[in-house]
């Protein structure tokens, strides 16, 4: 499977226009060329998919190329587990990037060359201050830098140093190669910006070649150089570091790309921070990096939602020059509006309560037959076994209904769904004063639903027949926090102060219909009524577990909220 390519019908956004003025001008070539560049020290989070969906996107949409490249030189964060995980969920995603799949670890040894060439050119110098004096002699936005007492050692010294540095013959931070920008520009990262830094630390790829590393700054522009890409499109926070992308790519007179700059995805009471992500994982407040909530693709795949609807999702976000934040529901909506076309519609009952219909012949089944996808007749139908006891939901019962509630209650006619108009005659319940069983009678002139006599019942409801159920564990989700920003801290706490303590809702007695019994994980369904749902990993032969992706929109909750 692999995303459309519909050249000329991308959605319209600034960055999609200067591609096309940069087509008509042949800046490139004619060439468009981009990557998705993640650092392998976490999951990709749905904050990350708005920048593949743009980077893929407009690739395909001009005949163009996209690379994934792992900007991995961080060694002391970055894992195989991660790398491994994000080439998974871009094909997830429905992306390809036609094996070009490069690391910035690749050019470890021409990003050397690079710094030995800027070095001969007096551009650049071994430092000896520490990390903390670095910071100091920085200067602030008000206040220009202060020049390193290092700055002016002769190239002979700079290229000695820098060799030894990479020998490793001193220890990690006693040491720093710097670029000879200028220490009083009004930009903080062109004060002699950091190139490399000692690090004795194992690379997941290099192992122990290297004990020194280049910085992101360093190493960025000219991966993007070495791989000849024309748009090298990243978020806001990089705006300030253009002119650092640019005075390398001048300055090593090498190929130029263009860096643009665009918005984050913000949503609502979700946080995408890979490190704040990792602390939930490591402190196990979720159960992994796949947990159902968490906003990982892992997770939300895991959850039940579908590529196409994270697609559908980021095509109809904006791409702008200032951050916002998007509503939570819009993602969700983009989730409902595809498993509605595509997700087999089927009855399970998660809080179960026994109905017995006392006239109907012990011992007998039908065969109803239901429709598998209202949207979609291709589907076809399907039977479903309907016998004397059922289950239903206990919200669907209520012995003293309240206004406006037109479900079962004593004496009420309702509609079991494709099978009969059913009559509550009673109830029965335990020494507790708790009801365990439902009575009722069943009309046989009503099967299929419609009574010959014309008379209406207004509610309609589902049902599982118990010999024939499936029994299940379903996992209800609700937002991970419980504040529309968790970012926001409370005085004295960090973020997770505002998780939802209510996030996870285990229910281990649902009752599903026996076609689900044929079910495997990641299958997608509609539980009529009830939602979308999707079967765990977790599930076991006999023991399927299934996590509600998104619930339908409710409708009583509603009423019931406005009586
Ligand atoms: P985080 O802050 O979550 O750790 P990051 O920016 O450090 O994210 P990278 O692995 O460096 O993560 O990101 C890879 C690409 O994805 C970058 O181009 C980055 O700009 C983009 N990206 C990351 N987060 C978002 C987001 N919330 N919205 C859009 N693009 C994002
Ligand atoms: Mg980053």
């Amino acid at each position: 499977m692999s995303a459309p390519v519909n050249p000329g019908t991308g959605p319209s956004n600034f960055i999609r226009d200067i591609v096309i003025e940069d087509l008509k001008t042949n800046k490139f070539g004619g060439r468009v060329h981009t990557r998705f560049p993640p650092e392998p020290n976490g999951y990709l989070h749905i904050g990350h998919a708005k920048s593949i969906c743009l980077n893929f996107g407009l690739a395909a949409e001009f005949s163009g190329k996209c690379n994934l490249r792992f900007d991995d030189t961080n060694p002391e964060k970055e894992e195989q587990e991660y790398v491994d995980s994000i080439i998974d969920t871009v094909h997830w995603l429905g992306f390809d990037w036609e094996g070009r799949l490069f690391y910035a670890s690749d050019y470890f040894d021409q990003l050397y060359d690079w710094a030995v060439q800027l070095i001969k050119a007096g551009k650049a110098y071994v430092c000896d201050l520490s990390a903390e004096e670095v910071r100091r002699y920085r200067g602030t936005l008000t206040e220009p830098g202060i020049e390193s007492p290092f700055r002016n050692r002769s190239v002979e010294e700079n290229l000695d140093m820098f060799e030894r540095m990479r020998a490793g013959e001193f220890p990690d931070g006693a040491r720093t190669l710097r670029s000879k920008i200028d220490m009083a520009s009004p930009n903080l990262n062109m004060r002699d910006p950091v190139m490399y830094r000692i690090l004795h630390a194992e690379h997941h790829r290099t192992g122990d070649k290297w004990c020194i590393y280049p910085m992101y700054d360093f190493t960025h522009g000219q991966s993007d150089s070495v791989e000849r890409i024309t748009h090298s499109i990243c978020t806001l926070e990089f705006e300030d570091h253009r002119p650092l992308y640019d005075w390398y790519c001048d300055n090593l007179g090498i190929y130029h790309p263009q860096q643009i700059e665009f918005d984050r995805l913000n949503l609502t009471y979700t946080l995408l921070s890979k490190r704040k992500l990792l602390k939930l994982v490591q402190d196990q407040y979720v159960s992994g990096w796949d947990d159902p909530r968490m906003p990982t693709l892992s997770g939300i795949r895991r959850r039940g939602y579908t590529p196409e609807a994270i697609r559908n999702f980021c095509g109809s976000l904006g791409v702008s020059k200032t951050n916002g934040i998007v509503e939570l529901g819009m993602l969700e909506h983009y989730v409902r509006e595809d498993l509605n076309k595509h997700a087999q519609r089927v009855m399970a009952v998660l809080r179960p309560l026994r109905v017995v219909i006392d006239n109907y012949p012990e011992g007998q089944v039908e065969h109803m037959e239901a429709v598998n996808n209202p949207e979609d007749e291709s589907m076809g139908t399907r039977k479903v076994p309907f016998s004397r006891v059922l289950y239903i939901e206990q919200d669907d019962f209520r012995e003293d209904p309240p206004k406006q509630y037109y479900r079962l209650s004593p004496g009420r006619e309702v509609r079991l769904r494709y099978a009969y108009f059913i009559t509550c005659t009673g109830v029965v319940k335990d020494e507790k004063g708790e009801i365990v069983e439902v009575h009722c009678t069943y009309d046989p002139a009503t099967r299929g639903g419609n009574a010959p006599d014309g008379r209406k019942v207004k509610s309609t409801i589902h049902w599982v027949s118990a010999e024939h159920a499936v029994g299940a564990e379903v996992r209800l989700y609700d937002n991970l926090f419980s504040t529309p920003n968790p970012n926001e801290e409370v005085e004295g706490k960090d973020f997770t102060a505002n998780l939802n303590p209510n996030s996870l809702e285990v229910l281990t007695r649902a009752k599903l219909e026996p076609c689900l019994a044929a079910a495997e994980p990641f299958n997608r369904f509609q539980f009529e009524r009830l939602g979308y749902f999707c079967m765990d990993p977790d599930s076991a032969p006999g023991q399927p577990v299934f996590n509600r992706t998104v619930a339908l929109r409710d409708t009583w909750a509603k009423i019931e909220k406005r009586l």
